[in-house]
């Protein structure tokens, strides 16, 4: 008789459990759990329709690059999705609206080279940010040649124990890393200093930015291919049984399963916990933040003209402690090039004209702290027991920023600790 293939159950569909989904769906059968009524990767997508033409914009827009995202980078190649290169190139206006600092990039030959822009090229004040800079991300590249240095020092001391330059900090570093990271510049000053370096120095800006061709529509079905999908399943609790897990969805059924693979956030992951009572607590260590997000057409929220400036505006009050970050999407995604212009703005300050906003969003995202980052350690090692069933996958779970990468690591250590071979690691057919 055939052995009976193990039945394993995903709870969210975020990258982590698109990803470990696919990673799994061979070995195992997998039944996904999504409580929102699309994949949640794209459950936020909106359609754009323009000068005759009709587009789909994923909120957020997501980026990444070839040093920092090795193991998304891996998977989309693996799986057909085509990449694009994007330009992110930054201009940093004060309160009022002056310009502070402003860059542009291009491209030769796979590297990104950046130069100043406009006002910038001539005023002495954005020479001396761009001059700290570049001694700043020496000094870090060389301090991360010996990581074991920075253990248990917050990205805050770091900066000032190496004297990092007070104008480049204010006005491009906190304010960039604020919104790759989104969380405001104490939650960025308390990230653990390796972790941050880390980010900052895998060749981010030389390497360049990119995203996917064509959106989350064609990375979802993708990695949903051969499992199956239950929308509208918000799972309530997740309980231990003789041999099995039981998931129960909210108001609704319950079904058992042989493994649990979580790859909610860590506080809804808490949530569905019935006992479990010490993986419980190592979850409620990750600290969170909310924010939100606008699709508009407003170009009042930039700090000049749209087509004079670089696709990314950082506007960056006084006393604030967030920056509000407004994306000129229509430069920055290929397929609305021919579109009217569209943007996105992340921490809405002032808000945009409500005739032009196509969409708000809100969302919750993870942060790491000393704290939180040794309670994931211990939640990894609840992974290698003798045993085990429940495993959790998410953005917060690896020992990186909380990025699209960061999931798709937790979700491939999974495979690899139920035994999957990795098929890009391994050469393994799918
Ligand atoms: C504004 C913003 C911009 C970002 N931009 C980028 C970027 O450009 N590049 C990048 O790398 N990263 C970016 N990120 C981060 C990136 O989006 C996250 O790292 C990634 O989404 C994390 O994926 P995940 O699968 O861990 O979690 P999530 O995407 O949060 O997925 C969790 C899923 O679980 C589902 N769920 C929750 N509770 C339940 C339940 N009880 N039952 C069933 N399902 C449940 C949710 O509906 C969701 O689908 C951005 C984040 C934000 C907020």
């Amino acid at each position: 008789m055939p052995e009976r293939k193990l039945t394993l159950a995903v709870i969210g569909t975020g990258i982590a459990g698109l990803s470990a989904a696919w990673l799994l769906r061979n070995q195992y059968r997998v039944t996904v759990f999504e409580s929102q009524s699309r994949a949640g990767m794209g459950v936020h997508t909106i359609d754009w329709t323009s000068r005759g033409k009709q587009s789909r914009i994923d909120v957020p827009l997501r980026i990444f690059s070839r040093g920092y995202y090795k193991h998304l980078l891996a998977l989309y190649e693996h799986v057909g999705v085509k990449i694009l290169a994007t330009d992110h190139a930054g201009a940093f206006a004060d309160g009022d609206g002056d310009m502070l600092f402003h860059y542009g990039n291009f491209n030769i030959g796979g590297q990104s080279i950046s130069y100043p822009r406009g006002r910038s090229l001539f005023d002495p004040h954005a020479w001396k940010i761009g001059l700290q800079g570049r001694r700043f991300f020496a000094r870090a590249t060389k301090d991360m040649k010996n990581p074991g240095t920075l253990s248990d020092t917050s990205f805050g001391q770091y900066l000032q124990d190496s004297k990092a330059g007070p104008e480049f900090v204010d006005t491009v570093l906190l304010p960039m890393m604020s919104v790759t990271c989104t969380c405001d510049y104490q939650a960025v000053r308390d990230y653990p200093a390796d972790i941050m370096l880390g980010y900052l120095t895998s060749g981010v800006q030389e390497l360049g930015i990119m995203s996917a061709a064509k959106g989350v529509d064609d990375i979802v079905p993708r990695l949903l291919d051969g499992v199956e999908l239950l929308t509208d399943s918000p799972v309530a609790e997740i309980r231990s049984g003789d041999d099995a897990l039981t998931v129960t969805v909210a108001g609704g059924d319950s079904r058992t399963f042989d493994h649990v693979v979580v790859a909610a956030q860590a506080q809804q992951a808490s949530a569905m916990l019935s006992g479990f009572d010490a993986q419980k607590q190592l979850l409620d260590t990750v600290p969170f933040e909310t924010s939100e997000m606008s699709v508009h057409t407003d170009e009042s929220l930039l700090p000049g003209r749209a087509d004079q400036l670089s696709p990314v505006s950082y506007h960056i009050p006084e006393g604030s402690t967030r920056s509000e970050v407004t994306v000129n999407l229509t430069r920055t995604i290929a397929r609305l090039n021919d579109q009217d212009t569209v943007f996105q703005t992340w921490n809405p300050i002032r808000d945009p004209d409500p005739d032009k906003e196509l969409a708000r969003v809100s969302f919750t995202r993870p942060t790491v702290t000393q704290d939180s980052r040794d309670a994931m350690s211990q939640l990894r090692d609840f992974h290698g027991q003798q045993g085990n069933r429940l495993w959790f996958c998410g953005s917060y779970v690896a020992d990186k920023i909380p990025l699209l990468d960061a999931a798709v690591d937790s979700s491939v250590a999974v495979a690899e600790r139920l035994g999957v071979p990795i098929p890009w690691q391994s050469g393994a057919a799918d």
